[in-house]
């Protein structure tokens, strides 16, 4: 055919009765009910998979005639009803009782900034499990009605779309969003304009949309550039996801956290406390911190007004992961900023410096300095960013710094499957889900009869593969495979034999992640999943950064093994692995296999969405694993660390992980009993389901943050505040002459020390401090008594404060306590001092403090 094709859409009208369907599709209250989705889906379940099961396009693209028929349709009316009802009330209960204890509704906002955010698969802002973290906080916020905006960045290309070609290459492809598309809006200030803010770059202004889209109770706002007032270069800021250079990266680091500030500046909104979500978006405590220096307010007095609302949290202890610019970068970007300030360069840099590489502008350094209230994201993780964060306090022992942890958790109403959720409805009663954060309510997982538990998996299995099967024929037939061949590596699934085991492994193909693992013996690996009484079959999917090499060839690897004869059938690569693969994978697989190289996993979130789901974790002990695992809910590799030679952690991980797959999991899942089913795997699972449901989802994440981080970031926040930011100023000026000082501090002891002591006696220590200008009530002198841990460490048993004695002419103060040892035999003791104030959010928040 030649000449122009022209597009044309006839557009369907919704009928009166349907007219809400609307704004069921803008809000993205859709991306975690399912009983929304049900009715788009129900409505044109093939139109529904085409539009990439987005609602606002599907609106667009439906026919009038199936819109007309369902307006008809009284069972889909009084369907429709009854979601619609669950909707308003949704939207009309605010505050989940007990939150008034920590935070005020009407008055404290949480801020909340992240660099992407995974709602769903229709909204692509994200790449993965930072955005899908980001994401499910929002929603288990709005769940609890906790008073949070979340502030981000509006993409034109998400993350790219991946295929996997013939040879196992990844090949990438960018599909820009249309935004009328997408469940977003123009924001509008108080008089109904559209609200648009300016930010700075060398030599010029660029001008920024602000737009807003609605999930539930909590709005997003999202940042655009892309605007006629802008030259071609700075519209393209915002185009894509982490693309671009090192100058894209700045710019739009530069619009998250300065035209993040003044976005909400604008909608007249004042948070009361303020997340950073990872480094991306620390230059918001500039862009703060100037606007108190602009009221007249002296810099570092500022700083600490700004730190004290502030909560960072970091999320990876891989270095790559970590944000870091160039002195000449940061130079050329700030030099105006600096000048509002109102400090030199060299103060500015100094906030983002670190030891190890001086000449770099790390924004996890300014985010630590800028935040009173940090943490990483599970109990390891917490101890690996307090070692690897340690220069921020140089002389406080890391495990003793302001790093705290918060565990992640998953969204239980976006990855539980609707099966699930319908037999805890009918078994349970509606009222399970506020039950998420109670484990005596999830006990009651065992209540389940074995026999329904166990079929209504194998039924998510079934599902499962049929969209297996969906996705491995479009993916072999575009590649050129026969009709046959695609049947022949489909031919183990089969929805009706769902029986064989399953194990799925899919995440971002970083090489910490060790895809290849479970092949390092690939002749054992063979034996066991081609056992034909007890077959295995693996899935992988996953993508890998387009440009991480080595993530790529392990794609490449992971597909060459699946067209392995040995391996045909029995393994799959799967490509696009995005929201919608990840549903189905963890609650259609029955084991969910991580082995992360220990420590770098931060916390990971699969493993917890399988979880929920009643499928059992085959983990490495690292990241949330470490504390989820309690011996008899799931299977754990414990690690070789770094401490070992790489090929020798290699394969004893991989070794213990066929070990565990030959002698324990495989024979537990085929030991049937009369009735077709694994007891011992029913017990397992329903132990999973019930020990991580309670401990693993987002609102017992979101409530650690509100309870240890947001209501104390809030107080803290007044208190500097208070008179005027009085106790910020009084705070600043202390600790300027504390530092200054810091160095001219002496501790010693005064009395000879006996070593020996009767029971019931008391030891007396008496610690002369040289105080270098300071007075004794600048300092707490503390003395740490314990045993010796394996490492030649301290465990500390108790801790005692000195009581401050007299101060000489020469500047020298005595501190005393009788020590009256609670522990039997023998012991340490340590002596130490540190500056202290009042103010303090955290008492070694200088990093100050000296031994005797
Ligand atoms: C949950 C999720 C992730 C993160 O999973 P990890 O276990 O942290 O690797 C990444 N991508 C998608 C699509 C997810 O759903």
């Amino acid at each position: 055919m030649n000449g122009t094709r022209f597009t044309l859409e006839v557009q369907p009208i919704l009928p009166e009765r349907l007219q809400r369907l609307q704004e069921l599709a803008n809000d993205l209250f859709y991306s975690w009910d399912r009983e929304v989705r049900g009715l788009f889906f129900r409505l044109d379940r093939q139109l529904w998979d085409e539009c990439g099961h987005n609602p606002k396009l599907f609106l667009r693209r439906v026919s009038q005639k199936k819109l007309d028929r369902a307006a008809q349709d009284n069972v889909f009316v009084e369907d429709f009803n009854r979601v619609l009802s669950s909707y308003d009330t949704y939207r009309q209960e605010r505050y989940r009782s007990g939150l008034e204890e920590y935070l005020d509704p009407e008055s404290d906002l949480i801020a909340y900034f992240c660099a992407e955010f995974g709602f769903h698969e229709s909204f692509p802002v994200y790449s993965g499990g930072l955005g899908i973290l980001a994401g499910d906080h929002c929603k288990a916020t709005s769940d609890l009605g906790v008073p949070l905006v979340a502030v981000g960045l509006l993409y034109h290309q998400g993350y790219f779309r991946q295929r996997i070609d013939g040879f196992g290459n990844q090949v990438a492809h960018y599909v820009d969003s249309e935004f009328a598309d997408l469940p977003i809006s123009p924001a509008l200030d108080a008089k109904g304009q559209e609200v648009h803010v300016q930010i700075h770059l060398p030599g010029r202004g660029v001008m920024l949309k602000v737009w807003k889209a609605v999930a539930g109770h909590v709005t997003l706002y999202l940042l655009d550039s892309d605007l006629e007032a802008n030259a071609p270069s700075d519209r393209a800021i915002t185009h894509q996801l982490y693309g671009g250079d090192v100058n894209t990266r700045i710019q739009q680091e530069i619009v998250l956290g300065v035209g993040g500030v003044r976005a909400l500046t604008s909608l007249g909104l004042q948070p009361t406390v303020w997340h950073i979500n990872e480094g991306h978006a620390a230059f918001q405590i500039l862009e703060r911190t100037r606007r108190w220096v602009a009221k007249g307010m002296e810099f570092e007095a500022a700083l600490e007004l700004v730190a004290a609302g502030t909560v960072f949290t970091t999320h990876t202890p891989v270095p790559a992961g970590h944000d870091m610019f160039e002195h000449h970068l940061i130079s050329s970007y700030f030099a105006d900023y600096i000048d509002d300030l109102g400090i030199g360069m060299e103060r500015f840099l100094a906030l983002g410096t670190m030891p190890e590489n001086p000449h770099v502008f790390n924004q996890t350094a300014l985010a630590l300095r800028g935040s009173r209230f940090h943490n990483g994201v599970s109990r390891i993780h917490g101890g690996v960013a307090s070692e690897m964060e340690s220069y921020v306090w140089p002389q406080v022992p890391p495990a003793e710094n302001p790093i705290r942890y918060v565990t992640n958790g998953v969204h239980v109403h976006t990855f539980l499957a609707r099966e699930w959720a319908n037999l805890f409805d009918m078994r349970f009663g509606g009222g399970w889900r506020n039950e998420l954060l109670s484990q005596e309510f999830w006990k009651r997982v065992d209540e389940i009869p074995d026999h329904g538990y166990w079929s209504l998996h194998q039924s998510l299995k079934a599902e499962l593969m049929v969209d297996v099967r969906r996705r491995v024929r479009a993916q072999f037939a575009r590649n050129g495979c026969s009709d046959a061949e695609c049947e022949r590596l489909m031919r183990f699934l089969d929805p009706d034999e769902s029986g064989i085991l399953t194990i799925g492994f899919a995440r971002r193909f970083a090489t910490y992640k060790r895809a290849a693992l479970i092949f390092n013996d690939p002749e054992r690996l063979a034996r066991l999943v081609n056992d034909p009484e007890r077959p295995v079959m693996l899935i992988f999917a996953g993508k890998a950064h387009p440009h991480d090499e080595p993530g790529r060839h392990l794609i490449q690897v992971i597909n060459g093994f699946s067209r392995r004869p040995e391996f045909e059938g029995r393994v799959l690569m799967l490509e696009d692995y995005d929201l919608s693969l990840a549903r189905k994978l963890v609650s259609g697989v029955d084991v969910w296999l991580n082995n992360p190289e220990y420590p770098l996993e931060a916390s990971g979130t699969s493993g917890q969405k399988a979880g929920i789901n009643g499928v059992l974790n085959l983990s490495v002990l690292d990241g949330w694993w470490g504390e989820g695992y309690e011996g008899d809910n799931g299977w754990a590799i414990a690690p070789h660390g770094p401490e070992f030679d790489p090929a020798y952690r290699q394969r004893e991980d991989a070794r213990e992980l066929l070990d565990l797959l030959e002698h324990e999991i495989i024979p537990l899942y085929y030991d049937r009993n009369g009735h077709g089913f694994s007891d011992g795997w029913v017990k397992k699972s329903k132990q999973s389901m019930k020990t991580l449901m309670p401990r693993y989802n987002a609102e017992r994440m979101v409530m650690d943050y509100v309870m240890g981080f947001y209501a104390p970031a809030a107080r803290q926040r007044r208190r500097l505040l208070a008179e005027d930011a009085a106790g910020a100023r009084e705070l600043a000026t202390w600790k300027s002459r504390v530092r200054k000082l810091w160095p001219g501090v002496r501790v010693s002891r005064r009395d000879p020390p006996p070593a020996k002591i009767r029971a019931g006696e008391t030891l007396p220590v008496h610690v002369s401090v040289e105080l270098g200008g300071l007075t004794s009530d600048d300092i707490v002198v503390e003395c740490l008594v314990g045993t010796e841990g394996e490492r030649g460490e301290l465990l500390i048993h108790d801790q005692y404060q000195l009581t401050a004695r007299e101060t000489d002419a020469q500047g020298q103060a005595l501190f005393t306590l009788d020590l009256s040892p609670t522990l039997p035999g023998l012991q340490y003791y340590q002596l130490r001092a540190y500056p202290y104030h009042r103010l303090l959010s955290h008492r070694f928040e200088l990093g100050c403090m000296l031994w005797v």
